[in-house]
């Protein structure tokens, strides 16, 4: 069945170049050209991946971002901010969107984006548990195990259903347990953000949604633990 994408995005031409090369690539396309329009159809058609303007009329991105996610926490979004603006980036992180693109993007990376999200939804029902065969290069760290050639990790034998930022944080922090990382460092390094300055909550943000899915009981982490003022680390065994 082809994959569904929902396109929220107030100028037209956008709109029509993306269900073009989407539709191309085997993707339906659903389109909203205001936020209320665009939050009435993520919730009612329960898309496979929401490409979502910033600046859009009768309600922002951001807060049809907030929106969604309180209705689900799953559905791939990828935040497409017009401008180098380092804030939305980061404001775009905290209220839950897994990527962004920048305005004038290209179609190559933008498919690219759209195909590595919506892979790890086709990935956790592929493999609900992981293949037998080990293709040698699985890191096992207690209960998790990162598959590193599936690009998953899986909890108990299970697969664990994250993002692609989730899973880089997840498989950075448990590469070196123990080691501290501070905000600054996994905004570089997960994030490829450059020199970042200023708030670091959208960090803080991810964690919490990453601990939603792997902890056992996210306030009494058992994986990846927070040193106040420093940082985070994956508990060493
Ligand atoms: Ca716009």
């Amino acid at each position: 069945m082809s994959k569904k994408i929902l396109i929220v995005e107030d100028e037209k031409n956008i709109v029509d170049i993306l269900s073009f090369n989407l539709g191309r690539e085997g993707y339906e396309t659903l389109e909203a050209y205001d936020g209320a329009a665009g939050l009435k159809l993520a919730l009612e058609e329960d898309p496979d991946l929401i490409l979502l303007d910033i600046m859009l009329p009768r309600m922002n991105g951001f807060d049809v971002c907030k929106a969604v996610r309180e209705k689900n926490t799953s559905i791939p979004i990828i935040m497409l901010t017009a401008r180098e603006e380092e804030s939305d980036k980061v404001f775009g992180l905290e209220v839950g969107a897994d990527d962004y693109i920048t305005k004038p993007f290209s179609m190559r990376e933008l498919l690219a984006r759209v195909k590595a999200n919506i892979r790890r939804t086709e990935l956790t029902t592929a493999h609900p548990t992981p293949p037998a065969e080990d293709d040698g290069r699985r890191l096992v760290r207690g209960r998790i195990m990162i598959d590193m050639g599936l690009l998953m990790a899986f909890k108990d034998g299970r697969a664990v259903d994250l993002t692609p930022k989730e899973y880089e944080l997840l498989k950075f922090l448990a590469t070196e347990p123990g080691q501290v990382f501070s905000r600054e460092v996994l905004m570089e390094r997960v994030w490829n953000y450059n020199n970042f300055v200023g708030e670091d909550r959208a960090v803080d943000v991810a964690i919490r949604r990453l601990r939603e899915k792997i902890e056992d009981d996210p306030a009494n982490p058992e994986f990846v633990i927070t040193r106040r003022g420093l940082g985070y680390l994956f508990r060493e065994e």
